[in-house]
């Protein structure tokens, strides 16, 4: 991908569903371990609270948001939540193909449909396919020359805000998504 142009109009305004890859887009890539009690272990990862609120933003739009990993960890699923996101798939064997096929089939939604954010060879098939491949400042040059859009933000420091806003100012969402969620926060305004 050349230059960090806007996001085409059309392609914006066929995305019903974002597929966010996990680490090293919803997170910086690190993973924690620590001795946890009684011979345990325990695993951290840092998401970005920005990213967070750029996903309700897109729920809000009405498009589907799905975490697809090549990991599996009990901390993708408690954010996932926290956030609203059904979709959560996590595959050891890192394979995203069929998990996006599936949920595609599922909720009969062609590849046009689909935005996939994304940092690391794993997501390739997938990002091969959709019709908007996204990559992170920090994906790995194989991700970033399939990509058509490019954030600035590295993944786990604002990528996925970044791309929520690029996307909805595309489809020129963002003005009213943005007002419906700061008109619902006026309450107990004085007028
Ligand atoms: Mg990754």
């Amino acid at each position: 991908m050349a230059e960090r142009d806007a996001i085409p109009t059309e392609t914006a305004a066929a995305v019903k569903l974002v597929v966010l890859d996990v680490d090293g887009v919803m997170t910086d890539g690190g993973i924690y371990y620590a001795a946890g009690p009684e011979g345990g272990t325990l695993e951290l990862k840092r998401f970005e609270i920005t990213d967070g609120l750029g996903i309700k933003l897109l729920q809000r739009a009405g498009i589907e948001v799905a975490f697809v990993t090549g990991r599996h960890s009990e901390i993708v699923e408690m954010r996932g939540r926290e956030l609203g996101v059904r979709e959560i798939h996590q595959d050891p064997a890192a394979k995203k193909l069929p998990i996006v096929r599936a949920i595609l089939d599922r909720k009969a939604l062609d590849w046009k449909a689909v935005a996939f954010v994304s940092d690391d060879l794993a997501d390739m098939p997938v990002l091969k396919r959709c019709g908007l491949p996204v990559a992170v400042a920090n994906a790995v040059p194989e991700v970033s020359a399939a990509a058509i859009w490019q954030t600035t933000r590295p993944g786990g420091s604002g990528a996925v805000r970044e791309f929520a806003e690029a996307l909805l100012r595309a489809r020129g969402d963002w003005d009213t998504v943005v007002g419906s969620y700061l008109a619902e926060r006026e309450v107990g305004a004085d007028g």
